[in-house]
Parts: C-alpha cells; structure tokens; sequence
C-alpha cells in the first residue's frame, strides 16, 4: 500500500474530469481525493503498486470527451515513511520525510498545505459556507449515508469522533472531490470552447426532454468555456454562469453520478438558465414573449427575409437566408465585403452533401468540437443560393451549428448566412449596447422616438445592460448608443443574459490533399484560429528562458504569450490599423496574461519598424525593468518566423529547407521579402564534427538561399489591392529588360483596358524612383497573373485574387487529370538563375515569366476565340503557372537540399493555402525522397505567425 500525489496536466478542465475519475475510483474502491489546481488535475490516491498503474492508465488513456491528457506525473507521498517502498523515494524527499516524522504536526500541517488531507475540523463541516458548491454537493451526498457520532463546538463542528457512511467506514475511506486551489504548475491548460455535443443535441429536439429548445445546453462534455471565464480553475463561480442559481432538477443533474450533467459548470434549464431578449428596435420593447415564442419569432423573421444579430458563443451573428437577395446585397455592403463568399451555417452534414462534395477528413472536421467553417469545393448543381451569397466563389464556407441556439434555428429555417457580427474590420460584437445601434431607431408599433434622447443617456445605457431586472418594462425607454449611427443596418435582435469575456470569432479551416507517390493523403490547415482552438497551447520540446510576449503583425493580427514549454496564440483581431481592434487587442492581453498566469519579461515582434504590434510591444518591453535596466524588443524577420512556426509546432531540429510563401514582409536588405527559400540549422544538430568546423560556426543558422529576382513596383498600402498597378510594374520592368515586343505591351494594356496615360504616368514614378519598392514577394506576383489574365482587377479582401486563380488553375486541372505531372497545357517556364558567388542566392526571374504570359494573352486575343474557348484558355494559363512556379521551386529545393544535406522541409506562409500550389510543390518534393511538414495547429498565415516569433527565443 503506498500514497501517491498525482498531477494531470492537459485541457482536463470542465470536461468532468473529475467525476469522470471520482466513479473510476468508487468502483475501484480507491481512497483519496481530487481537485482542480490552477489549469491542472491534483489527485492524492491510496492504494497498491498495481491499482496505481491501472489508474494512471485509465488518467492518461481514457480521458473524457473534449479533453486531452498531455501528462501524468506520480509522485509517491512519504506518508508511509519506512517501509519498503520508501526506499525507492529520492534522498531529497526522504529528508523531508524524516524532517517531518520528527515533528508529527508539523507533517499534518504540511499535508493540509499540500491539500492532501483536509484538517479534522473541515472533514465533517457540510454546511460550512466557506466550501464551494462543488464541495457542498459531495458533501450533501455523503450526508445522506452518514451518521455523526460525537460532540458538535458552539459553531456546529465536530470536534471529536468519527464520521461514519453507510457501511460503517470512515468518511475519509472515500474518494471525495474537493476544494479548487492555486497551483503554478508551469504551463497552465485551459479549457477551449466546446461545440453541442450529439447527446446535447438529440435532447434539445426531443419534445419529451426537460431541455427541449433550451437554447443554452450543455454537459459536461460540451459548451463554452474559455469564452465566459473569468479566472481560474474553470469552476461556475469563476464564470458568467455565475448569476445563474441551478434549480433543484438541475442540481440534482449536477451531482448524480452516471448523469451527463454531472458536475456540468454550465448546467442550466429554461427554469434556472440564461435568458433570451428579442429586439426589433433600439427601444427597450415592451412586448413580452415567452423564451420559445422568441424562437419562433427569430425563425419567422429569418424565413421573411430579415437579417438578425444573434448572440451565440463568442459573440454576436449576423444571419440571414441565402435565397433572397435583399438582406444579403444589405449585409454586404455593411460588412464592407464587396465580393467576399459569405459562409453558410447548414444544419447537418447531409445537406453539406447536397451542395459540397465533403471527403470523410472534411467531415470529421466538420463535426470536430470546434466545428470550424471549412471550406468545401460546391457541386455544379448547387444553384439554389443567390449568387450574391457566393460571389462566384468555386468553394463554400460551409459549418455545422455550434451551440443549441444555432442547432434551433438551422433546424428549423435551413441554410444560413452567418458572419461575425461586426462592421467590416472591426472586433466581433459581444454586448448588447454595442449592437443595439445598428437597429432600426424607430418603433414600428409606436412611431417616432421620443425627443429626448440626450436626457439621460447614462440610465439608458443601463437599461440595456439587461442584468437589471428591475426595469419597468411597461416604460420605454431608450437605449442609444454615444457611438449614434444613421443606418438600420440589422432587423432584429436576439440576445441574452449571458455574458460573453472573450469575444471568439468563428475559426476557418481547408484540408489541403497531398497526392504523394509516397502517402497520399490530407492535411488540415487552419486559416482562421479563433472559437474552439484559443487558448489552447502548442506545446514545445524546451522551456522557453523567460515568459514572453510575440506581438504578431498587424494584419490579421494575433499575438502570443509563452511560458515554460507552452505558447498560447490569441484569437485573430483583424487589421491593426483600426482603433477599435487595438482596443480590443490591448484587453485581451491582459485577460490573457491574467488567466495563463505569464508575466513577459522578453518581447519580441517584426523587423517592420512601422507596425503598431511592434511599436506597442516595445512600449511594454520598456516599462518592463530587469536588473534595473529596461527591455527592448526583440525584432526578427516575418517570412523566418512563418518557417520557425512550422519548427515549433512539429518540434524540428537538425537541417531543414524552410520555404516561405508570402505576402509582404520586410526583408533583411531594403527589399521587401515573400518567396524565401531559407537553409536552416537549427539547434541540437551540430555534431561534435560540426562545432570544430570554423565554417559551421560563422554560419547564420538560418541563410536566405532562393528567392524571385526582384521587381521594381509601384508602393502604398492601395498597391496591394489595385493589382492593375502592380501588374503595370511588371509590364514596364519586361519592357525595360527588353523582354516583350513594344506591340506586345500596347495590346495588352489595350486587351485590359489600361489607359496608356495612366501606364506613362507608373512608368515615370517607377524610373524615377518615386514611392516605388523592391518586391520578391510571391502575392505579388500572383496578384500580377490574376490581373494579366482579367481575372480579377482589385483585391477586395485579402487573398481575393490568388484565390480566383487558383479556383482557374483548379477548373484545368480536373479537367485534364490527375497528377500535375501529366499535365501540359502551355509551355511557360520560370527561369531559375543560379548564384555565381558565395554571396548570391538562388534567384527565379518573375519578369521571363510575366513576359512568356503577356505573350499568350495576346496570342489569345489575336485568335478572336468564343468565350468558352477564351475562358478555357485562360483557366490553362492559370494553371501553367502554378507549374511554372512550382516546378522552379522544386528545382532549387533540391540544388540547395543538395548542397546543405538537407532532408525535411517546411512549407509555409499565406500562398501555401493555395492547395495547388501546395500539392505540386509538396508532392513533387515528395517524390524526390524529402519529408515535408507544413502547419497544422495555427495558421501559416500571418495569424500563426506570433508562434514563430517566439520560437526565435530558442533558435
Ligand atoms: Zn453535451
Ligand atoms: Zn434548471
Ligand atoms: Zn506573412
């Protein structure tokens, strides 16, 4: 017989871990306790060498749904001090031990400290207010059982004598749930947003369930977490679910053993849980409904045409029907998304299979717990949306309902438009005031508004805070916003009074198919990490030498906080430049530092001195003193930490070939970076051989070895959307070179309707060196073909004119095959330049490229094709690109893999989304014997990027 402390670390919070471990141990007859301690699990078992294993089989193996056991650490206690057993325990702990068998109380004392026992005087104090509700529940139920032998002191304790259950045993024989406390136990785990379970799911619509059309169900396998806590351990005191108190059905759920609900933190039924609120005005309404009649009205409204702000998990919706194309023309223009697909909430996967084709990764995906938007390729014959809905886009948004809410709603309306409820670029709406104002302003039912909307704006603003049920709800009242706008931009409004403290957006996700001659197979790559994902950490192989903060970049900003071995990526906050999002941003860090307990002593950010990120980060970085001194920011290179992410998230070391394809980024030269093929060395790789090797040792250990040849181009912010002025850059760079035909630039810019003027007045600026830049970067030159072969002019959102390119790529492709290989459509080539000195890099010369195109535009144009013809044309065009791009990347791939002994390599940044892209280079590298890994666990975007930032700390 030995006692054990053990410790659980994973996302074992408010997953019902521990009743899950509390009936493990009643059937195995175990004695002890267990408890939350700070993110992790604390339990101290009695029992034998045997059971002790099964036990931490069953902790580390069997881990309830929605969690993950990342370690189990078992530390015998030196209760039973000089047997056997003890023996084995270090001579550290045995010194402890035998300091504490000199001194008897002392060591009872430090097992209470521990919380190993608890002291005599709380074992038998049911009805003690101190204790928290989860301790008075395993109280109240051991109450049923025992009988109490002995005296009871003025305040009700016992003071002397045994506490007895039913079988006679001592209290203390049992396995009890007890007390939550404090405990830095390093790298903390919370607990993720949890998208309704199925069991949740089949009990909401079953009309004889108590919780039929609850919309806020859960158990304890499902349901929000991270989004409504407010500290930790993940408990309901600690959360907004807080003000809500269980009613008895309810907290009989909550401790039966065998329920779902058991120790649910959220348990709640339309009794006790949150409410709904149904708005259709910026007046407080005095309409009074029923929870289910507000259902009905929000379907109702839905079904007319209306669009409605609804607040689910994580902040507000928008919705709307995809088959009218009034409210999706009016939620266009208001989230400022010209030509952005809009996703689609379906309410099951089988009718995702009506309009996508959905392989069995997409799907597992699709129901995963944090039920992403995944993007699927349609099926021709999905015709039913308006075409506002999705743009023309070759692929839909597609997601499942995440919470009871959704599930309702979907159920009973069908598809759904959803979008974060937002104005385009700003942080996702999460209380009531802030989305009011977008309401109509008048009431329907009453006519105008009252006059005297400044009167008090201070009580109005209360009255929409909702918490206050002491609102005379016969009264109007209004409830304007400082923020006063003009536009009735949303029909309606359902709400509730639950509050939301991190807003969550919907996190985005693609399987990406590698037809490998070695392993086909797919790969999930997320676009978008928010709900669901945040703040679960990437765990890494070292500890990191100080908590560290990585301010990201300031498109799709995140950032990342790191502490020991785990590095936590914030949710995506959209564009820095927007005040708002800072505000937002600058909240969250402190929400964020708060619950993961990390105090960054070490910032680091981007080499772009301009960036807001950067600049704020290093503000913080100076007002943090070490050593009396005060810190800087840590500045490294963008397209470096795209490959770092890939490092961290796989736990690479040794060589690599780091190949980063990108957006802008600023290079180490005066450049602009984003098509590096970088040669990397990373730590514990230097053989004792390497480390004499002088050459080895001057080495950066990571060296910039391929990369475009740079082109000339006009510069500002508006460049990269206006991708007819980049393309122009182009254009005059292969006239400059001499490349193409005076009438091979005539007839294009005619074919493109490009005015000559304007071309001379670029062609100037670009000579002269006026507001021009130096682009190697890889979106460039994609956003260039897309314009040269008019298939898009402008870049409304990011990624807007790769994507219409590879979806015309995609069209050739499964027209003509399987492999890329076999394909040949047009002969165009992207010239590889090797490097003559030790000094140069491998360069691809994007101008011979740009050039062979505008040839074939022309030789298109000249041929006066049908439009079908033309559209085929140019879809092989597109295609021959990619092949172009990725067969001179492979090339220099394997010069330099060669020459450096080389053989994993990382793909990553913003164009690795380009799934053909990412094939043919994977694929072909594949063939030639690489091992290839890319991100999986955040974004290869610039939201993943704060992940590499950090990982520089340990390079
Ligand atoms: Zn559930
Ligand atoms: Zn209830
Ligand atoms: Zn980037």
């Amino acid at each position: 017989m030995g006692a054990y402390e053990i410790t659980v670390l994973g996302l074992v919070q408010g997953i019902g871990f521990r009743p899950f471990v509390a009936e493990y141990a009643e059937q195995h007859g175990l004695t002890g306790s267990i408890k939350n301690a700070g993110g992790a699990i604390k339990l101290y078992v009695e029992c034998d060498e045997v059971e002790i294993g099964n036990l931490c089989y069953h902790l580390r193996y069997n881990c309830p749904e929605g969690g993950r056991v990342d370690n189990v650490i078992v530390k015998p206690v030196e209760e039973v001090l000089y047997d056997e057993e003890t023996a084995k325990i270090s001579k550290e702990l045995r010194e402890v031990a035998e300091k504490m068998a000199a001194a008897e109380s002392y060591e009872d004392e430090y097992m209470y400290d521990r919380g190993w026992l608890e002291p005599p005087s709380k074992r038998v104090k049911p009805h003690d207010e101190t204790k928290d509700e989860e301790e008075k529940k395993a109280a109240d139920k051991t109450e049923e059982f025992k009988t109490e032998v002995g005296a009871s002191d003025d305040e009700g304790n016992v003071t002397e004598g045994v506490v007895l259950d039913e079988f006679g045993r001592e209290l203390d024989d049992r396995f009890r749930i007890i007390k939550s406390e404090d405990y830095d136990e390093g790298a903390r785990y919370l607990p993720t947003d949890i998208a309704t379970c199925d069991k949740c799911r089949s009990d909401l619509l079953d009309p004889e369930n108590r919780r039929f059309r609850y919309p806020f169900i859960s158990c304890s396998k499902c349901g929000p977490r991270y989004s409504i806590m407010k500290t930790v351990p993940y408990d309901r005191e600690n959360s907004t679910m807080a003000p809500f108190n269980m009613c008895p059905d309810c907290a009989r759920d909550y401790k039966e053993p065998g329920s779902r609900r058991r120790f649910d933190q959220n348990i709640g039924c339309s009794e006790c849980g949150p409410k709904l609120r149904y708005y259709e005005n910026r007046l407080v309404d005095e309409v009074q409904m029923t929870q289910d009649e507000m259902l009905v009205k929000t379907v109702e409204s839905l079904k007319a045409g209306k669009i409605g702000a609804i607040k689910d998990i994580g902040g507000f919706h928008f919705m709307c029907i995809p088959t009218m194309s009034e409210p999706v023309t009016r939620l266009r223009a208001f989230k400022d998304a010209v030509s952005r697909p809009f996703a689609i909430m379906f309410p099951d996967v089988e009718m995702i299979k009506k309009y996508c084709y959905v392989s069995d990764t997409e799907e597992e995906l699709l129901r995963s717990n944090a039920r992403p938007i995944v993007l699927l390729s349609r099926k021709p014959e999905s015709a039913e949306f308006v075409p506002e809905v999705l743009k023309g886009s070759g692929y839909i948004g597609a997601t499942l309902p995440f919470d009871g809410l959704q599930t309702i709603l979907s159920n009973d309306v069908g598809p759904l438009v959803i979008t974060s409820g937002n104005r385009g670029g700003e942080p996702i709406i999460t209380n009531d005031m802030d989305m009011i104002q977008f309401l109509p302003r008048i009431d329907s039912a009453d006519g105008a508004l009252g006059e005297d909307r400044d009167s008090d704006t201070s009580d109005a603003l209360s009255a929409v805070a909702f918490a206050d049920e002491t609102i005379d709800k016969k009264e109007t009242t209004y409830v304007g916003h400082p923020k006063e706008i003009d536009e009735d931009i949303i029909d309606f409004m359902l709400t509730n009074t639950r509050d939301i403290l991190a807003p969550l957006e919907d996190s985005v996700a693609q399987v990406a198919r590698i037809h490998s001659p070695v392993s086909k197979r797919s790969l999930i790559q997320l676009i978008r990490r928010g709900r669901g994902y945040v703040p679960e950490p990437v765990i890494l192989e070292n500890d990191l030498p100080k908590d560290t903060f990585a301010a990201g970049t300031d498109f799709q900003s995140s950032f990342a906080l790191g502490k020991k071995n785990a590095i936590y990526l914030s949710e995506f906050y959209g564009n820095m430049t927007n005040s708002s999002v800072k505000d937002v941003r600058e909240k969250a860090i402190g929400r964020m530092s708060e619950l993961l307990g990390v105090k960054p002593k070490r910032f680091v950010g981007d080499l772009n001195p301009n960036y807001q990120s950067s600049k704020d980060a290093d503000n913080k970085a100076m007002g943090t003193y070490i050593d009396g001194i005060p810190q800087r920011i840590v500045r490294r290179q963008h397209h470096a930490c795209h490959v770092l992410s890939v490092v961290a998230e796989h736990g690479l070391t040794g060589r690599l070939l780091g190949v980063s394809y990108d957006g802008t980024g600023y290079g180490m030269d005066e450049t602009i970076w984003g098509s590096e093929i970088f040669s990397c060395m990373l730590n514990d790789t230097l053989s004792e051989n390497d480390k004499s090797d002088s050459t080895v040792e001057t080495r950066p250990k990571i060296l910039r070895s391929g990369a475009l040849l740079p082109v000339k181009l006009m510069g500002g912010d508006s460049s990269a959307r206006d991708i007819k002025t980049t393309l122009c850059g182009y254009i005059r760079a292969c006239e400059e070179r001499q490349l193409v035909s005076p009438r091979t630039v005539d007839m294009v810019l005619k074919i493109l309707g490009i005015d000559r003027g304007d071309y001379g007045i670029i062609s100037a600026c670009l000579r002269a060196d006026i507001g021009i830049y130096y682009s190697a970067c890889m979106g460039r030159l994609f956003d260039a073909v897309t314009a040269l072969l008019s298939l898009k002019s402008r870049n409304t959102f990011g990624g807007e004119s790769p994507i219409a390119l590879e979806d015309a790529a995609m069209r050739a492709f499964r027209k003509h095959g399987v492999t890329l290989k076999d394909i040949h459509l047009a002969d165009l080539r992207m010239k590889v330049i090797e490097p003559k000195g030790e000094e140069e890099i491998y360069r691809m010369d994007q101008s011979v490229l740009i050039a062979d195109l505008m040839e074939k535009v022309v030789e298109i144009y000249d041929k006066n094709l049908s439009e079908a013809e033309r559209e085929e044309a140019v879809d092989n065009l597109a295609f021959e690109f990619h092949k172009a791009v990725i067969d001179s990347t492979v090339y220099i791939c394997d010069k330099v893999c060669g020459r450096d002994y080389i053989q994993h390599i990382a793909l990553t940044g913003g164009s690795m989304y380009n799934r053909l892209l990412l094939d043919g280079i994977a694929s072909s590298l594949e063939r030639l014997g690489y091992r290839i890994f890319i991100n999986n666990k955040v974004p290869g975007g610039d939201g993943g990027i704060s992940l590499g930032q950090m990982y520089g700390e340990l390079i």
